[in-house]
């Protein structure tokens, strides 16, 4: 696997391309990723560790397949919802509304991250719960200091929806490996800016 893989709205997989090297990911229901973002992600949970920031992962690869089930039943939801509020409109105009809400949150199949296998979602276990918003505990700041050191980078920062076409969110990192990760956190940019700026491709 190519650790520097772009994968965003602009650049697809294929529905059905699987990484050839997953290994499940202990203490989760079944989860999988690529062997060496996971075992990378271990070094990383063991030091977070030593200052009590207990990481989880909460999502890692996701299959096209299963990315076309989570896309297929918001649409069904944002439709049933249109349908709700709007019950005289045409069902045609309403699929095409209710298919722009759901590209606006969901990624289509071929477009997510965590197909490559090299994306976490991660959670942290904090008083008793798991708690997804890693936002409002404070490990967020360990994370944004060394996940670098581990290989991970923060794939979609704070105000740079409009490069990434996604908003903020604190709980996703994405391996491409120590020395790149190094680098594109001391730029302060985003994945896709790295790969116009310094990778110098797309
Ligand atoms: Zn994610």
């Amino acid at each position: 696997m190519d650790y520097l893989i772009l994968v965003n709205k602009d650049n697809n997989l294929c529905i059905n391309y699987v990484p050839n090297d997953l290994v499940s990911c202990e203490g989760t229901k079944k989860e999988t990723l690529c062997k060496e973002a996971y075992k990378k992600f271990l070094l990383l949970k063991k030091d977070a560790l030593k200052n009590d920031y207990d990481f989880y992962i909460n999502s890692g690869f996701r299959s096209g397949q299963i990315q076309q089930k989570v896309f297929n039943h918001y649409f069904i939801k944002n439709f049933n919802e249109l349908k709700g509020n709007f019950p005289f409109d045409d069902d045609e105009r309403l699929k095409r509304e209710a298919y722009i809400m759901t590209t606006k949150r969901v990624a289509l199949p071929g477009q997510s991250e965590h197909q490559t296998g090299l994306a976490i979602d991660i959670e942290c276990y904090y008083k008793g719960n798991y708690d997804e918003d890693i936002a409002d505990l404070g490990e967020i700041d360990w994370m944004r200091d060394n996940a670098h050191k581990y290989g991970f980078v923060l794939r979609y920062p704070e105000g740079k929806a409009i490069i990434t076409g996604y908003n903020y969110e604190p709980w996703h990192y994405r391996y491409i490996g120590e020395e790149y990760a190094y680098d594109l956190t001391k730029r302060n940019i985003t994945f896709e800016e790295y790969h116009k700026l310094v990778l110098k491709k797309h």
